[in-house]
């Protein structure tokens, strides 16, 4: 189902589902935001470097994927078109994301500030950073 999904956001852009493209896609279907590094390490032989931060960007550009900026970095994930709704909690000592807890309260709110602001809100991120338990005990 995820295939025929992406394939006609692609179509409508005038691309298609190419090998490579199902591949790229495959490796961050079910997984949580990663680096380009783990992306290209997991890709192994199978897709050069260059043509991985091409699909991306055309997958960003077409809403596929999100872009999570962390500083200076950034990692990617697959859009709410593929994935529940979610937020990060980032972890700045040790690097690990961790999926915050969803809460439709939260949700609402912001589409009820946003709304108070006489704007039409479309979607959002929201990414915390701090201390996961680990280092937080350490
Ligand atoms: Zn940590
Ligand atoms: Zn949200």
């Amino acid at each position: 189902m995820q295939y025929e999904t992406l394939k006609a956001i692609l179509k409508k852009n005038g691309s298609s589902l190419t090998h490579t493209r199902r591949y790229i896609f495959d490796l961050l279907w079910g997984q949580g935001p990663q680096s380009m590094a783990v992306l290209i390490s997991r890709a192994g032989d199978k897709v050069d470097r260059a043509t991985i931060y091409r699909t991306i960007e055309l997958f960003e550009r077409l809403g596929i994927v999100t872009r999570i900026n962390v500083g200076w970095k950034y990692r990617v994930e697959l859009s709410d078109v593929f994935t529940d709704h979610h937020h990060h909690l980032h972890c700045t000592n040790c690097g690990k994301v961790i999926d915050l807890p969803s809460n439709p309260m939260l949700e609402t709110m912001i589409d009820t500030l946003s709304a108070k602001a006489d704007f039409s809100p479309r979607g959002h991120t929201l990414e915390i950073f701090g201390l996961c338990p680990a280092c937080s005990r350490a």
